[in-house]
């Protein structure tokens, strides 16, 4: 519908008022080309990836720039929380529903369990304007599209629930970006990634029916809609939790129901991701899947040194979304779905499912790096502590996350007759461990303060004199991290190369003396210890990933396909599909190893 202009609204921006979806056709593209396709992903679609690349349209068709027959395009209308305040109508400004397409017959029986409506949304994202794009043109470049694309097939390797990729697309098309940091304005392509998931509703889409916000004075465009919210809960639930659906003939408990799942789900995939050291940068309620997915790639990222602090979006003064704060402000997310839920589902009970999250994801995060350190055997109520000091010691030593626990499991349970204080063995494996720690420059680079220095200087100043004034400009915690850093930088330029090695030396044999001596209770009483030890490594090697996508690996595909070569794009895709193997041939020096963080910044 074509609805006039509020005229209290900024230039651009429109409410569109009482609608879920609207209909909208992808813009085409100029010639669009493949720069890749992921064929375990178009195997969801019954599509042969190969098949896909060399029919003449394929990409004509994958882009958005050639409609399919059947399909029936729309964009959907949803509301979120962005950085704590309700934002008012969000809703899909570059992203363009195609259609769903039924799962192939053949479908396996997980599959089924995972998607059981039996059929896939798929959308483009970066196929135009629609009436939610705002100020912006609903178009995407090369960089986002290449790191949406990448991210979502390697988390999908990682074993981590997300939505697919199945191609991205770039074309003759172009837009002009302000690329991020390097100043100037500079025409870029346009491309389009195809994306696949059950369904693409998230928390927001239920935010559309929000009253008026006490805060911001915004209400969802869809406010007062009873009957939608509830048709469209229905639907979530009778298609997407079928067995809750079937096992609650009480219409407000099969919603408490679904509202727990839905809320362990989230438990679950935030310690998924704590446990591969993924950031989202962006965990607005609108970018929270309804099926507990990881939804949205934009200013991701993978750690490479460990620091509970990281924070990958550069817009992301506070920390808010930084890596540490995740499980809470997730938690804070289901309580934004329970209000948009109310009143079909009671504020009382849904706060009792709330109380039931952070034990949970205590619960899945523990399983999940007993698992990573091999602890397989009974399970100690130390191990909690052991995995803490852990933390701690990769945090001390700027240990890089991925390769410290990619290492452990070469650490091996003390054999037969062995002590566990063996000298040889602690000092090789603190040999180990050391080879993943930072160089004193690294840790001096890490440390510098982000802030300006001078601004820095103010604000304490101010704290000092008006600390009424200096809570109301500064945010303490980002102050508090500023200085944080400042006194480690302190330290580090009084600190000699040697003096940092001792000091790393000195926290890993401590930490690996620990370790030994859980290792071997967990051989305890066992006969044949060279088994536990290989099925140990078994294990461990299976979660602990060899590789992850790291920005700079992005940043390399990202310039050669500027450059239009797309064999790094596919090279780094092959290589992220099976992140726990060895690819001798296909991986690159420096994929292992530390390349430094380049700043990543989805900008468009
Ligand atoms: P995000 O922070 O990526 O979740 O996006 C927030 C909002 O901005 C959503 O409504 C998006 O659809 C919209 N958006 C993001 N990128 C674009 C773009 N290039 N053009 C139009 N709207 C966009
Ligand atoms: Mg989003
Ligand atoms: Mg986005």
């Amino acid at each position: 519908r074509k609805l006039p202009l509020d005229p209290s609204e900024a230039p651009g921006v429109r409410t569109v008022r009482g609608a879920c979806f609207s209909r909208v056709q992808p813009q085409p593209l100029q010639s669009p080309r493949f720069v890749a396709v992921s064929g375990a992903a178009l195997g969801l679609l019954g599509l042969s990836g190969e098949a896909v690349e060399e029919d003449p349209l394929g990409a004509e068709y994958l882009s958005g720039s050639r409609l399919m027959p059947g399909s029936e395009s729309a964009a959907h209308c949803y509301c979120g929380h962005q950085f704590g305040q309700f934002a008012g109508q969000l809703g899909d400004g570059a992203a363009c529903y195609l259609g769903e397409v039924k799962a192939p017959a053949d479908q396996s029986p997980e599959l089924l369990k995972e998607n059981p409506s039996g059929r896939w949304e798929i959308q483009v994202k970066g196929a135009g304007l629609t009436p939610y794009s705002r100020q912006a043109d609903g178009r995407k470049v090369l960089r986002s599209s290449i790191r949406e694309f990448l991210c979502s097939e390697a988390v999908f390797a990682l074993g981590v629930p997300t939505t697919r990729a199945g191609s991205v697309v770039t074309s003759d098309s172009r837009v002009m970006r302000d690329v991020f940091y390097s100043g100037s304005p500079k025409m870029e392509r346009c491309s389009v990634v195809l994306r696949i998931a059950p369904t693409f509703i998230r928390f927001g889409s239920f935010e559309i029916f929000k009253q008026m916000d006490e805060f911001t004075g915004r209400q969802g465009p869809s406010y007062g809609h009873d009957e939608i919210r509830t048709q469209m809960l229905d639907y979530v639930i009778e298609t997407f939790y079928p067995e809750i659906q079937q096992s609650h003939s009480d219409p407000v408990e099969r919603n408490i129901a679904f509202f727990r799942e839905v809320m362990l789900r989230t438990a679950r995939l935030v310690a998924q991701w704590q446990c591969v050291g993924f950031c989202h940068g962006v965990l607005n309620t609108d970018n929270m899947s309804i099926l507990g997915l990881t939804l949205d790639y934009g200013p991701f990222g993978f750690m490479d040194r460990f620091d509970p602090d990281f924070i990958c979006n550069a817009s992301d003064n506070s920390g808010r979304y930084s890596y540490k704060a995740q499980p809470a402000i997730c938690r804070w997310n289901l309580a934004r779905l329970a209000e948009a839920l109310s009143p079909d589902l009671p504020s009382a009970r849904a706060q009792d499912v709330l109380d039931e999250y952070l034990p949970l994801f205590n619960t899945f995060y523990l399983q999940n790096m007993r698992k990573k350190l091999g602890l397989l055997k009974k399970e100690e109520p130390e191990d909690e502590t052991l995995i803490t000091d852990l933390m701690q010691t990769m945090h001390n030593t700027g240990a890089d996350f991925t390769n410290t626990f990619r290492s452990l499991s070469q650490i091996s349970c003390p054999s037969e007759g062995e002590a566990v204080d063996q000298p040889e063995a602690i000092k090789q494996a603190t040999e180990l461990l050391l080879q993943q720690c930072a160089s004193l420059e690294e840790l001096k680079v890490a440390s510098r303060p982000t802030m300006d220095p001078r601004e820095l200087a103010m604000l304490l100043s101010m704290a000092q004199s008006n600390p009424a004034l200096f809570n109301i400009l500064s945010d303490r915690t980002t102050v508090a991290q500023q200085l944080q850093k400042l006194s480690r930088l302190k330290e580090l330029l009084e600190t000699t190369e040697e003096e940092l090695k001792a000091k790393q030396t000195e926290d890993w044999t401590c930490w690996i003396q620990k370790y030994r001596q859980r290792l071997a209770r967990e051989c305890e009483g066992v006969n044949d210890i060279k088994t536990v030890q290989e099925e140990r490594v078994r294990v461990m090697d299976n979660t602990n990933p060899r590789v992850v996508l790291r920005n700079y690996i992005a940043q390399n595909a990202i310039e050669a396909a500027e450059n239009g070569d797309f064999s790094e794009v596919r090279r780094v895709l092959k290589v992220l599909e099976k992140p726990f193997c060895k690819q001798e041939g296909l991986e690159q020096p420096g994929w292992m190893g530390r390349g430094g963080s380049v700043e990543s910044g989805e900008r468009d």
